[in-house]
């Protein structure tokens, strides 16, 4: 497949615009929704046609992947971490990633907190939940949250900023309005706990397949890269 760089500029404007038109319909002032263009996989030049569009938040998902294209592209891009992290890769990436989405231990964590102590930086976070306990998917159980946002609120180079999910992959998007909105709802009640140091602001969760619900249950995140960049050739996940 090739793509020129008119489709990139339209099928950005489109995701935009439905973006917005999502959040209009769910009530929601669809400033409150960053579109993150998940450019893994894809060559800098259709980064730098997305920059071109005034895009400047990027997500990828394996770390040397993004450091290489931190490096060839603007500064001024905000680079996402949104696939599995591993322990042995997070001195690489502390300092360069503007949010950690996919934090999925406690283990995890407390490699990020050493590396950011380290660092002298305060590393932004978000815990990736197992929303549908699919075998094949990474993130914490629903059940587990709690107890890891208190573990993490102690750690004081990390900052919990939210939830993260990646929901089942599926054809009707409707399928997936109740995990995103349990999402929604297990950031509502650790919110309510008041913990110092978590906030809870963000909530990640919306794919091409599913964005526009994701917004109308209150994602202020949306992770899309098919529906910008066109297909990969090769495995999104890694
Ligand atoms: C690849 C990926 C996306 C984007 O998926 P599309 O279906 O291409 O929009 C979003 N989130 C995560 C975690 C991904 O790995």
């Amino acid at each position: 497949m090739s793509f020129t760089t008119d489709s990139i500029a339209e099928q950005l404007r489109s995701v935009r615009e439905r973006i917005r038109q999502a959040a209009l319909r769910a009530g929601r002032n669809p400033e409150e929704v960053t579109l993150i263009a998940v450019s893994k996989t894809k060559p800098a030049e259709m980064i730098q046609e997305a920059y071109g569009c005034g895009q400047r938040v990027f997500g990828e998902n394996r770390v040397q992947e993004l450091t290489e294209k931190l490096t060839a592209l603007p500064q001024d891009i905000s680079w996402q971490l949104i696939g599995h992290l591993q322990t042995n890769k997070v001195r690489q990436i502390i300092g360069k990633a503007a949010l950690i989405h996919s934090v999925d231990s406690i283990r995890l964590a407390e490699e990020l907190q050493r590396e950011s102590e380290k660092k002298g930086v305060v590393t932004e976070l978000l815990l990736e939940v197992n929303i549908a306990g699919e075998e094949s998917k990474f993130g914490l159980r629903p059940e587990d949250l709690e107890s890891a946002a208190v573990r993490i609120a102690q750690m004081p180079s990390l900052k919990l900023r939210g939830l993260m999910t990646v929901a089942p992959f599926t054809a009707i998007p409707e399928e997936n309005r109740k995990y995103f909105r349990q999402i929604r709802q297990l950031a509502v009640d650790i919110k309510d706990k008041n913990i110092d140091n978590v906030t809870m602001d963000i909530l990640s969760m919306g794919m091409t397949g599913d964005f526009e619900v994701a917004v109308e249950e209150g994602a202020t995140m949306v992770r899309v890269g098919t529906g910008i960049f066109g297909g990969r050739d090769y495995p999104a996940r890694g």
